[in-house]
């Protein structure tokens, strides 16, 4: 049998090609055992009029392999385009983003010398299911969803993460003081799985001071753990601030596949003329080495790379008077690195990867007994503007009956009635909330459909409802501000 691994490689648009080729370069001469199959994406795939960016043939490729080095991509200008970041990360199941932020300091200008954060940031749940809906004339909303198997996943990830890099501590971000169901949800879930670690230090945050803490302090931060909105905004701030945007890799990686790449784009004005720094992906390519178990490839890139950067041997995007040697090309860089292959950095720590088992990514969601559930009412949502929300009140009263009541109305999730403050701003779109005629009665699916009927039935316009149910006994639902 072969003891090559075989991947996937795509060397995308503007800069991509070069920094691939540098890439693989550095890669082979540092012996890694690779078995590459190259495969299109990007502008030329999407001008051929495929929408995604990536033929099929790619994605046979990519069933084969599981694991895929991508190089950056230009998405062309104009709609029907879709993004093929977002198109990979949901195809392939890459659940987790994983971005270390590190300061090169004296090297590379940084605000922060010493920064060393790892971002780790849910991938495909939380608002970017993309689940959009315009509700009334007024009012567009966007689901936000988190679940129970993907936080515990993410944040499964975070700690095993945490202890195979040997980092200390795994931080989490949530904004559960206000989210309480949702957010509520993925901070349960990192204190549970916590308790699994010993070893490390866990900490939370509520994420506008978390975020605050992390721009102004990083070095109290190792390793953060976050749903996707948060990770999205904070891991680039997090590499902006640590000075190494054109730097900096990243890992996307599911139960079955992984995709690895620079964080930075196809900077198309850079393109073809050996000006591009190739730095990002070969970081990129040394946590596929790791992924793939070939940490001895990856210790020795690592530490050529280091080595070259602090021989001031650097790109013109990180190129300064005074620090840097000499200012080089892609490739001259490339052979930098490939020069120093077997040496240490004398002023960085140099890295140590230690041969480990590949992190287990499947398998990682507890079984949790399903609860008893029981609907306690209904949130019906109304497009309406014919009057003060105690008309509609009044109205909506007259519509109980059949063993359920309304107990309230919200407008933007702010209780308007009954005793409504009279100075709340209100739009078109109303929650009417319905429970049952005595605290806790069950209610039934033709109780709604009956109120529904009724609703329609004397001329109102509803957009949705949203049936309110315990669990075991607990409130699966929001009450409303004032509520
Ligand atoms: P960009 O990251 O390509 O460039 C931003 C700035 O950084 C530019 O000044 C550029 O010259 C510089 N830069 C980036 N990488 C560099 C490198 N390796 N060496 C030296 N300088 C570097 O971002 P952009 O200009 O906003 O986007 C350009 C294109 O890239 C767009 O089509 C965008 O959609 C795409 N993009 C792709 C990816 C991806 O494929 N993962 C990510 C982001 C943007």
């Amino acid at each position: 049998m072969s003891n090559l691994t075989p991947i996937t490689v795509a060397h995308g648009d503007g800069i991509g090609p070069e920094i691939m080729e540098a890439t693989l370069h550095i890669l082979k001469e540092a012996g890694a055992r690779l078995d590459i199959e190259t495969i299109a994406i990007g502008e030329k795939v999407y001008l051929e009029g495929n929408s995604a960016g990536i033929a099929k043939s790619a994605w046979e490729s990519l069933s084969r392999t599981k694991v895929f080095l991508k190089a950056p991509i230009t998405t062309p200008q104009g709609g029907g385009f879709k993004s093929l970041n977002v198109t990979t990360r949901k195809m392939l199941g890459l659940y987790a983003n994983v971005r270390p932020c590190v300061a090169y300091h004296p090297y590379v200008d940084t605000k922060h010398p010493g920064m060393n954060v790892v971002i780790v940031r849910e991938n495909e749940e939380d608002v970017y299911g993309g689940i959009e809906h315009r509700q009334s004339n007024d009012i567009t909303q966007c689901l936000k969803l988190i679940s129970r198997s993907g936080s515990e996943r993410i944040v499964r990830y975070a700690f095993e993460y945490a202890r195979r890099n040997d980092r200390k501590k795994v931080t989490c971000f949530t904004k559960d003081n206000i989210m309480k169901i949702t957010d509520g949800l993925f901070h349960k879930v990192f204190d549970e799985i916590a308790v699994e670690y010993p070893d490390l230090i866990n900490e939370h945050w509520i994420v506008d001071i978390g975020a605050a803490k992390l721009a102004d302090t990083p070095n109290a931060f190792d390793v953060v753990v976050m749903p996707n909105l948060y990770g999205d905004v904070l891991s680039d701030v997090a590499a902006q601030i640590a000075g190494s945007v054109g730097l900096a890799g990243s890992a996307n990686i599911g139960m079955k596949y992984a995709m690895f790449e620079a964080i930075h784009g196809s900077a198309p004005r850079r393109a073809g003329q050996n000006l591009a720094n190739p730095s990002g992906l070969l970081l990129g390519a040394v946590m596929m080495l790791v992924h793939i178990n070939q940490e001895d490839v990856a210790e020795r890139v690592h530490n050529a790379w280091l080595r070259t950067l602090e021989d001031g041997i650097h790109t013109y995007d990180i190129f300064a008077e005074g620090v840097s040697t000499q200012k080089v090309g892609t490739k001259e860089f490339a052979q930098a690195v490939v020069d120093r292959i077997g040496k240490l950095p004398e002023k960085f720590k140099p890295v140590v990867y230690k041969p480990r088992p590949r992190q287990n990514t499947e398998e990682t969601v507890s079984a949790v007994a399903k609860p008893n559930k029981e609907m306690v009412g209904v949130d019906l949502f109304l497009d309406w503007t014919a009057g003060t929300p105690n008309e509609l009140g009044k109205k909506m009263e007259q519509l109980s009956g059949d063993n359920l009541k309304l107990v309230m109305i919200g407008s933007r999730g702010t209780k308007v009635y009954p005793d409504g403050f009279p100075d709340t701003l209100t739009s078109d779109a109303w929650i009417c909330r319905f429970m049952g005629q005595t605290d806790g009665a069950i209610v039934t699916h033709a109780q709604i459909i009956s109120l529904l009927q009724r609703v329609t039935d004397a001329g109102f316009d509803f957009i949705k409802f949203e049936s309110l149910c315990n669990f075991d006994g607990k409130a699966g639902f929001s009450l409303g501000q004032g509520q």
